[in-house]
């Protein structure tokens, strides 16, 4: 059986302990491989590579760096299919999707600090009195990325990208539930070359393997994205420490469509808002919430659509849903659907497991599934689930639509269909969320601020906000 390697110091090496977790393929429910199970030990090797590797990365001149960066982000184009197919092995998300957006994006991540770091400017602010104050920027130290399993080596990337762009060595840690492409990642950057220690990747455990890391005073920053239970653990022991802090955490995220929308992109888009990657994207839009003029016609609709869509194997191009990413979180959906059926939720579609045949009889899939009926303060309406499940209410004005949007202690995105302007900007001002999509869903550019309100988290990323976090700014004064 395949054994994953961490990467210290340049090269691949077994966990000290040689202790090794599952890695399990959740379209078939098989364990695949194996995954170092590291301890203190392993992260402080490579804590201490990454200290040993800043003094000669962060002197590098920003070409330089981006030279590197340019080379991972070939180098992943042209192991795309390779890479796309072990993401959807280890996650179990289509391989379709894996390759149209994961793979690419992670390519692009390197791609784009390859060359935000030959443009990135500081500030200078000249004064009347014969003053100039100027602000350097430099890296910070060691920073420690740790991300989490529903995009793989696109947040992964997300993070290290512009980490090292700015002149940080890093110690990263994938989630152990997918490790498999960062995995492939550090084979990557030792083919290529990579001076040791300037990124190291070390697998295992978040609650021993992660907690080390950013428990670990030799560290100089955290970049985290995952759960917001786990973002509060993280800022309870590295917010003391005065370390800089970056936290991407949950979302519960309203969908809103107006009865002045054009329906059918209105449709088109919130199908894939609702299911994409199984629902397992922390931008998913799973309130609906719909104008009610068009409330029936919309849930008509949507349901006979949702009804249509394929739940197979994450290899077979039909496929619009595959499998839930570990048996769990398969288990933590479906007792989400219970507990919706006992908040007096009704499920207008979906709502069970799906049994697929042969192969792929033990793996973890769930029908999409809309739900009706709900208030928004109740627990279905209030926690992430994570999964293929929204539920669908309407609403009679803006305010009202507002007051729901808001009515939640997340605050990552929001969805907003309307051909009236003027309300699309009333709307995107009052909706206390980092990221509003007018007309469209998941477009991105990444050079816009990335992140949430409230307990959607504390921090941006994309383009110079991830600069500015990866840098120490300090203001010199000159009197002249
Ligand atoms: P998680 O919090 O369980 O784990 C995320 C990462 O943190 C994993 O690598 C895990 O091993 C590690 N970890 C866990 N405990 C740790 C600890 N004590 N110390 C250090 N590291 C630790 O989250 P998950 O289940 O992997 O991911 C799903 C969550 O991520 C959802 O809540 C989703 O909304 C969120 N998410 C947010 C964004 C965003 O940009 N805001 C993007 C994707 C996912």
């Amino acid at each position: 059986m395949k054994k994953i390697a961490n990467y210290i110091n340049g090269k691949l090496v077994e966990p000290i302990s040689k202790n090794y977790i599952d890695n399990y393929n959740p379209a078939t429910g098989d364990v695949y491989s194996l995954i170092p199970n590291s301890n203190d030990e392993d992260v402080n090797e490579a804590i201490k590579s990454a200290r040993a590797a800043f003094s000669s990365w962060s002197k590098l001149k920003n070409s330089e760096r981006s030279n590197w960066l340019e080379k991972i982000s070939n180098e992943i184009h042209n192991r795309i299919d390779e890479l796309a197919l072990a993401e959807s092995i280890d996650n179990g998300k289509p391989l379709k999707l894996a390759k149209s957006v994961d793979i690419p994006r992670a390519r692009d991540n390197f791609k784009f600090y390859a060359t935000a770091i030959q443009h990135y400017a500081s500030e200078s602010h000249h004064t009347s009195e014969g003053m100039i104050n100027f602000t350097l920027r430099k890296p910070v130290g060691v920073a420690a990325c740790i991300s989490p399993w529903n995009l793989p080596l696109y947040l992964f990337s997300w993070k290290i990208a512009p980490a090292l762009a700015a002149g940080n060595t890093v110690v990263a840690k994938p989630s152990e539930i997918t490790p498999m492409t960062a995995y492939l990642l550090s084979e990557i950057c030792q083919e290529i070359g990579l001076p040791a220690g300037v990124l190291n990747i070390v697998h295992g455990l978040g609650s021993s393997t992660g907690n080390s890391i950013i428990s670990s005073d030799k560290i100089d920053l955290v970049s985290f994205t995952g759960g917001t239970s786990t973002g509060a653990h993280i800022a309870s022991i590295v917010a003391p420490k005065f370390k800089k802090m970056s936290l991407e955490l949950g979302g519960k995220n309203p969908n809103i469509i107006f009865d002045d929308c054009d329906f059918d992109a209105a449709i088109r888009t919130s199908l894939n808002s609702s299911f994409a990657n199984q629902g397992q994207i922390c931008l998913c839009g799973s309130r609906i919430l719909v104008q009610r003029g068009i409330y029936e016609k919309f849930k008509n609709e949507f349901v006979s659509r949702t009804d249509q869509m394929i739940v197979g194997d994450p290899m077979d191009e039909k496929s619009r849903l595959g499998a839930i990413v570990s048996k769990s979180h398969y288990e933590k959906i479906l007792s989400y659907i219970e507990l919706a059926k006992e908040e007096g939720g009704s499920i207008l579609t979906g709502g069970v497991p799906v049994k697929l045949d042969g192969d792929l009889s033990m793996g973890w899939y769930i029908r999409p599934t809309i739900i009706e009926g709900l208030d928004q303060r109740c627990r279905t309406n209030q926690e992430e689930i994570f999964g293929p499940v929204v539920t669908i209410q309407p609403f009679d004005t803006e305010e009202e639509v507002i007051e729901l949007a808001n009515s939640n202690d997340y605050g990552l995105a929001a969805t907003i269909w309307t051909s009236n302007l003027s309300k699309a900007h009333r709307c995107s001002e009052q909706i206390k969320s980092g990221i509003i999509w007018v007309n469209c869903w998941l477009q991105r550019d990444l050079r816009t601020p990335f992140g949430g309100m409230k307990n959607s988290g504390v921090g941006r990323e994309g383009g110079w906000e991830a600069l500015r976090f990866f840098t120490e700014p300090k203001n010199v004064c000159i009197k002249y």
